[in-house]
This record gives C-alpha cells, sequence and structure tokens, in this order.
C-alpha cells in the first residue's frame, strides 16, 4: 500500500487548522496549557483501569516518564503554529514508532485518544462561555486529536510491518535446520511442474488448460511463504516476475497449435524455469547459510534479530518475573593487533573471542555480533548478583585465554563490559542505551573491567 508522504499529511493538517477560527484555536491551546496536568492525570488514572493497558504502563519507569511527556505532547499538539506542522509530524511519527517497538495494540492507543478527547470536552464545557466558540472548539479538539492518530498510526504500521518481517525472518533463521530439505523439495516440486506441463503437451491436452506454475505445489509455496518470508530480498521480485511471464505469456505459446511457437515456448518456459531454480538457490543459500541469521566471521547472531530476541525476553520478563540482563562486551585496544600483527590475525581473534563468549554463556542466552570488535550477551533468568558474577568471570576467562595468531604467535587481551538488567520498561533501546553507557564508563574509567548502568 502507497502511504502519503510527509509533506502531504503536514498540508493537509495544515488546511484543517486553517478552518479553524484563530481565537478558537488559542482559546483550547489556553484551557491544554492551564489542564495539562489534570488532563495527564485522568488519562493516566482511566487507562490503568484497563487491564491491558495496565501491562504497558504499570511499570515504575513508565509512570514516571509518561505523565510529564504527556503533557509535552499535549502542549506541542495544541500549541502550533501554522508553518510549524512538518515538526508536529515528526512528532507524532516518533511517538509511532515508540508504540511500534513496545509493540502496544493500537486500540489501547485510540482509546487513549478517546478519553483524552471527552475530558478535553468537559474542559470545554466548563471554560468557554460563548456557546458558538465552543462549538468550534470541540470539533476542532476532535479533528486536531484524529490527525495526530493519523499520523502516528501511519508510523506505526510502517514501524511493526518492519518488524514482523524480522521476526518472521528470524523464525525462518531459527528453522534453518528444515531449509536444506525445503529447498530440496521445493526444487523436485518445480520440476514436478515443468513434466506435468510437458506430458500435458506431448499428449496433446491442450484443451483442458496447462498447469499454471502459480497453481501448482510450488507456485503455492512461492506465494504463501518463500515471498512472503523473504520480501524485499531482490531475487523475489525477479522469481515472480519469471513466473508471471510463465503462466501469462509462454503457456499461451504452447497452446497456440503453431508447432514453432510451441517449441520456442517450450525452449522458454525451459529458462525461466532455470532462472527460477537459481534465483531460489542463491535466496535460500543466503538465508540457510550464515548471511541470514549468522555474522559471516565469527558465527554469532547478526544484529538484526536483537529486536527481535529483546521484545521476546522483555515480553517473556513480564509475563513470569524474571530478569534478564544485556553485556555489552568490547575488547580493549583491538586496533593495535591489527596494526601490530594485520588485519586477518585481528579477524582470528575475534573468532577466537566469539567461541569463548559462546562457551562461557548458557544454552538460553544469546550471542551477539554488534560490529567490529563489540559483542552483546542477553543473559537469560538472572539478578544482579548473578549478572555481575559472569560478567567478572568472563573478564577473567578472557585475561586467561591465550589468542592464537598466525605462525605461533599467543597474545592476551582484555574486554571492557558495560552491564545493565533489564529494568521492566518495554522499550528495549532504554535498556541498550544504560549498557552503552556504562561500557563507555568501563573504557574511560581504565578498561579490563565491568560497569554496572
Ligand atoms: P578501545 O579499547 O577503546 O575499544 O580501543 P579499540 O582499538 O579496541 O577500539 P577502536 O574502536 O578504536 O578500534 C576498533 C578497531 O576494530 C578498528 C577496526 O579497524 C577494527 N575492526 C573492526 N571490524 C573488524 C573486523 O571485522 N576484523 C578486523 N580484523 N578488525 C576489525
Ligand atoms: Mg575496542
Ligand atoms: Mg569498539
Amino acid at each position: 500500500m502507497r502511504h502519503k508522504d510527509k509533506s502531504q499529511l503536514a498540508r493537509d493538517w495544515q488546511a484543517q487548522l486553517q478552518r479553524t477560527p484563530v481565537d478558537v484555536r488559542q482559546a483550547v491551546a489556553a484551557l491544554v496549557a492551564e489542564h495539562r496536568a489534570a488532563l495527564a492525570d485522568h488519562f493516566y488514572t482511566t487507562m490503568l483501569d484497563d487491564p491491558h493497558a495496565n501491562l504497558f504502563l504499570s511499570n515504575e519507569q513508565v509512570k514516571q516518564r509518561l505523565h510529564p511527556s504527556m503533557q509535552r505532547w499535549l502542549t506541542s499538539l495544541f500549541d502550533v503554529e501554522l508553518d510549524a506542522l512538518d515538526g508536529l509530524v515528526d512528532h507524532q511519527e516518533r511517538v509511532g514508532e515508540i508504540h511500534a517497538r513496545v509493540d502496544i495494540p493500537v486500540n489501547l492507543v485510540l482509546g487513549g485518544a478517546r478519553h483524552l478527547k471527552q475530558a478535553l470536552y468537559r474542559e470545554i464545557a466548563r471554560g468557554l462561555e460563548d456557546e458558538v466558540t465552543r462549538g468550534h472548539a470541540t470539533i476542532h479538539v476532535s479533528d486536531h486529536i484524529d490527525m495526530a492518530m493519523e499520523v502516528m498510526s501511519h508510523a506505526y504500521s510502517v514501524a511493526s510491518d518492519r518488524n514482523a518481517r524480522t521476526e518472521e525472518a528470524y523464525r525462518l533463521f531459527s528453522l534453518t535446520q528444515s531449509l536444506g530439505s525445503e529447498r530440496e523439495r521445493q526444487r523436485s516440486a518445480l520440476l514436478d511442474w515443468e513434466n506435468n506441463l510437458m506430458y500435458a503437451v506431448a499428449s496433446r491436452h491442450l484443451d483442458e488448460g496447462l498447469p499454471r506454475l502459480a497453481s501448482s505445489e510450488f507456485g503455492l509455496w512461492y506465494h504463501h511463504k518463500a515471498a512472503h518470508a523473504f520480501e524485499g530480498a531482490p531475487e523475489i521480485q525477479r522469481i515472480s516476475a519469471a513466473m508471471a511471464r510463465i503462466d501469462e505469456q509462454l503457456l499461451l505459446e504452447l497452446s497456440s497449435g503453431d508447432n514453432d511457437r510451441q517449441l520456442t515456448g517450450l525452449g522458454d518456459i525451459r529458462d525461466a524455469s532455470r532462472s527460477i531454480q537459481l534465483l531460489l538457490n542463491d535466496l535460500l543459500e543466503r538465508a540457510s547459510g550464515l548471511e541470514a541469521g549468522r555474522d559471516s566471521l565469527t558465527r554469532l547472531l547478526n544484529r538484526k534479530f536483537l529486536p527481535v530476541v529483546l521484545n521476546r525476553e522483555i515480553e517473556l520478563a513480564r509475563r513470569s518475573n524474571k530478569r534478564f540482563a544485556v553485556l555489552m562486551v568490547d575488547i580493549d585496544y583491538f586496533k593495535t593487533i591489527n596494526d601490530s600483527h594485520g588485519h586477518e590475525a585481528g579477524d582470528q581473534v575475534l573468532q577466537q573471542m566469539a567461541g569463548l563468549l559462546d562457551r562461557s554463556t548458557r544454552g538460553g542466552d544469546y550471542v551477539f555480533r554488534l560490529g567490529g570488535e563489540e559483542f552483546l550477551i542477553v543473559l537469560v533468568d538472572t539478578d544482579q548478583e548473578g549478572s555481575r558474577l559472569f560478567a567478572e568471570r568472563l573478564l577473567q576467562r578472557v585475561r586467561q585465554e591465550n589468542f592464537l595468531l598466525s605462525g605461533d604467535t599467543l597474545i592476551n587481551l582484555t574486554v571492557s563490559i558495560g552491564l545493565t538488567l533489564h529494568d521492566g520498561h518495554p522499550d528495549q533501546q532504554r535498556t541498550l542505551r544504560r549498557a552503552d553507557e556504562a561500557l563507555y564508563r568501563a573504557k574511560h574509567a581504565g578498561r579490563d573491567r565491568v560497569e554496572i548502568g
């Protein structure tokens, strides 16, 4: 689906505001400014009454931050200048993206908007004397909040589509074992279709209609699963185009009754089918291979799956009262290893370090390579003391490890660690930021240590 672009949304919004008399906008802005704390209170109390919303809002961290940010949102929404709508659109988009990241159901957001509107209608009825102004003000509040919700939902749906695709890719990735056999199965399904087609042509069963690739076993698998799971991959577009060409163009050649055209058609179909096979091989190779989920150098998890894993752990933590910890691990002075022993030696060190991190963790933990010489561990089912001990022991193991470079050269090195426990806040970026800041402090305090954030 094509969405309106941002400037179009800003223009729509501006047009809507222009229809509202200036004194009405000012009167509403003044009401909002006066009552924003009470409005935020009202929003919060009503939402906490809803058991579903409560799950997202009852966390202490959220409580502390939501109240002031709700007030800021209200103020900036109603106190807007007509030429500043791009900024207002940006603001709503950021909020929508946070909602998507935290996975707040959209009906809760809309419910919240409804409560706010109702509270504002009451303030208007109480605070504005002139009846005509009251009417305009009520419409203005309603339209204006609707517009904010429209922009927010747009950003939300774009972001949550993206999340869903990553989750799907992760699911596929975790099933890599079966992708190998899937590839074989689909290879023979495509050949089956080709054989059926040849048979139909050879036995002159043309009037019964030739088997369409899209309706074959292969076609069904492709349209329902592969095209969806690998959406966005360059091969997908080309495979879809080749399939459409076969079904909509080449099959007609076969039914033409003209021998020459049939022969050319058969050759073209064979070529198209081969190229589908090759493209699919590349695609599945990539998916089942290292690139899709694992970092190609270290075979650790790729950072692109970090959001999926963290969201799942946040969800589990919410339900089970268990906590997880995030450790950012960065090799100290790694650049000097590259500088004095070469990039390949550096690569070997990274591989050995990955092995060490992997061996040091339990089966339920996750080890990611964030990039360069930086790693991230998600330590599940742990607490403050447990995760601190783990980090200290990891420092110790790294100190004791002899890293082998080409030839017989052995070197020793150290890492710095930023450690943080998930505090229950639904936004994973807050946890990541804390770990990152702790790592920064560990570096500045002299490296080879853990700092807790
Ligand atoms: P610090 O203790 O502050 O972390 O110092 P550092 O030298 O480890 O960190 P810095 O960020 O200055 O340098 C990181 C180096 O890692 C620079 C880059 O060339 C190297 N690097 C990044 N990715 C790779 C890789 O895949 N292989 C190799 N061999 N080196 C890499
Ligand atoms: Mg480093
Ligand atoms: Mg680094």
